[in-house]
């Protein structure tokens, strides 16, 4: 079984890129998600920009980044009991692979398998101007742009006959989302789950997973 994760605001109790947005750039951020939720703009570009807004110093924004996240309920205890089925977890995630990866160390959290973005600073130090690079497991797709899409990355990552459980939340979950066995999900991604009829479950949090794959398993 493969786990198929988003990291903020679906590993993390909430959403740690739009809180740091909005401390250093302030409202600025909000109308770029508009036009992703909108399907106007690709939540990829959306997200490349917002970053583009920031000015801060590099340690100080990867810094806020990890001191805002938390991990959701449960969630080592979720990853151990994969682990004992033979299950994999990856993170597949537009944000940056320092933050998360500090995130992981510092609350010395089970391994799991990382893609996730290279935060690129045009100026000294690495520092802003920032752009992001995605994870080359990212694919094309029409609606998420080029090389930036997880439903790509999904069908990349996936062995033959593995069954799929997909946890998201946000505009760039749901091409996976069609693709998974079953998805948890919250946010707006638990919307149009919803709007597609997709086989769903709320992510309330991380302890009650195994129950609804459980009961899911037990129906198909
Ligand atoms: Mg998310
Ligand atoms: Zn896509």
């Amino acid at each position: 079984m493969l786990a198929f994760l988003d990291y903020d605001g679906t590993m993390t109790t909430h959403e740690c890129n739009e809180i740091v947005l909005q401390r250093f750039v302030g409202d600025a951020w909000r109308p770029l998600e508009a036009e992703a939720h909108a399907d106007r703009m690709s939540h990829a570009a959306v997200f490349d920009r917002q970053i583009g807004l920031i000015r801060a110093p590099r340690e100080e924004f990867l810094g806020a980044l990890v001191a805002e996240a938390e991990p959701a309920p449960g969630l080592p205890a979720f990853l151990a009991e994969l682990d004992a089925r033979g299950g994999r977890p990856v993170i597949v995630s537009a944000g940056l692979r320092e933050a998360i990866a500090a995130v992981w160390s510092r609350d010395k959290l089970p391994p799991v398998e990382l893609h996730a973005s290279e935060l690129v600073g045009g100026g000294p130090q690495g520092g802003p101007p920032y752009r992001l690079a995605f994870s080359g497991v990212l694919g094309d797709c029409p609606r998420c742009g080029p090389r930036a899409c997880k439903g790509a990355a999904l069908r990349a990552l996936r062995r033959p006959g593995e069954p799929v459980l997909v946890f998201g939340d946000g505009a760039s979950d749901l091409c996976p989302a069609r693709e998974a066995d079953l998805t948890f999900a919250r946010g707006h991604l638990a919307e149009r789950c919803a709007d597609e009829g997709l086989e769903w479950r709320p992510l309330a949090d991380f302890a009650t997973v195994w129950s609804d794959v459980d009961a899911w398993t037990a129906r198909r």
